[in-house]
């Protein structure tokens, strides 16, 4: 497909996630021929001048075989402490693969915080680009052993569409153990069909990927087509393909279709939006009226406290906060220049009263039209 060669054509870095399906057996661990396989495409595509990152499941997986358990972990610390023990085994298989090839990798481990704050979020991009310009292929995975639920991502899926932004990768290559998004499950349903392209996902497409979870993964196929969403929503082509196929890889990065492609949007954020809308996680909500919705939505104006109507959660000023209509649909994310407590005391009130409520020099806009970035549109 020649749009997608453009798109990889275009920019240089491509991120590839790998599921633990693929990676981890309960009983063998890790499946180190598989390692091998997609260490050999990773370095064809850096012979051919491309940044490549990984993002690899595998830690609990590994962990699980190591040390014997009949079945994944379910309390946090014991997903912890497997992790642990099972991530230096991941890297090993990594670190022994890529050595063969003389290529240098990396282990990068991440939180949801390294996401949510900006400066770690900047750090962490000039980390990246560090790395790419040793020509080093990075490692990355969420740091299990310290995430607790707070500033967990929970699933590799969305951390790697997260990954892509913050690097502004060209596309996002999903390897899996299924062939791609279908129209219902096909081991159910012989007529299921696999979905070559999506040029927009619609309401009707999050249908089609209804939850599926296995033994030792995560995610299924609706944290795929989050993830989708992200990536797409900032200029990133995503292909869901079946990981088993060594050629896989190759085949998308050519712009051949060996699963499902979702193609980018046309028009995408600037880069500090982008942050805002996808990538932050967002402290508490803000409902609008009817007013401030169109103004927000419709003429990008920025919100005042007289569009207010309720405050939900507990958040400081300069946190990222949820944008709600009356309906409960979400409008968009930004940057409140205000706390919960204060816009509980200015919410409904013209923008000249701030001042005189709060006792202090206010400025009039909640959220800045700058610091709004809208939740992307389907229809
Ligand atoms: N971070 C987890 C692991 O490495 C996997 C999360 C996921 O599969 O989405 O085991």
């Amino acid at each position: 497909m020649q749009q997608l060669k453009n798109i990889v054509l275009k920019k240089n870095t491509v991120v590839i996630k790998i599921g633990t399906n693929l990676l981890a057996d309960k009983t063998k661990g890790i499946d180190a021929a598989r390692i091998e396989s997609i260490a050999k495409s990773v370095c064809s595509l850096r012979a051919s001048g491309k940044n490549v990152a990984i993002v690899s499941s595998g830690a609990i997986g590994a962990g699980v075989a190591a040390i014997g358990l009949k079945e994944r972990p379910r309390t946090i610390p014991a997903k912890q402490a497997t992790a642990a023990i099972g991530q230096p085994l991941l890297m090993e298989a990594y670190e022994k693969a890529f050595r063969r090839n003389r290529q240098p990798i990396a282990q990068i481990l991440l939180t949801k915080d390294d996401f949510s704050d900006r400066a770690r979020f900047v750090n962490a991009r000039n980390t990246f680009a560090a790395l790419f310009e040793k020509g080093v292929v990075p490692v990355i995975n969420e740091n299990d052993t310290v995430a607790v639920e707070e500033i967990k991502l929970g699933d590799n899926d969305n951390l790697s569409a997260m990954v892509a932004t913050l690097i502004e990768a060209a596309i996002l290559i999903i390897l899996s153990d299924v062939d791609g998004l279908y129209t219902a499950d096909p081991s159910r349903e012989p007529d299921a069909e696999l979905l070559r392209v999506v040029e927009k996902i619609t309401p009707q497409i999050e249908r089609y990927a209804k939850r599926t979870t296995s033994e030792l993964s995560t995610g299924g196929m609706s944290t795929k087509i989050q993830a989708a969403k992200r990536c797409v929503a900032s200029g990133i082509a995503v292909v869901i393909t079946n990981g088993a196929n060594p050629d896989t890889i190759e085949s998308a990065v050519a712009g051949n279709i060996p699963g499902t492609v979702f193609l980018p949007a046309d028009k995408t954020l600037p880069m500090r939006k982008r942050w805002i809308g996808f990538v932050s996680h967002t402290k508490g909500s803000i409902v609008v009226d009817d007013g401030a919705r169109f103004a927000l939505a419709k003429r990008h104006k920025s919100l005042l406290p007289s569009g207010i109507v309720e405050v939900r959660g507990d958040f400081r000023a300069r946190d990222i906060v949820s944008i709600l209509d009356s309906a409960g649909i979400e409008l968009g994310k930004g940057i409140t220049a205000y706390s919960s407590a204060e816009l509980i005391r200015i919410k409904g009130k013209k923008s000249v009263e701030i001042e005189t409520i709060l006792h202090r020099k206010a400025p009039a806009e909640v959220i800045h039209r700058n610091d709004f970035a809208p939740t992307i549109e389907y229809s």
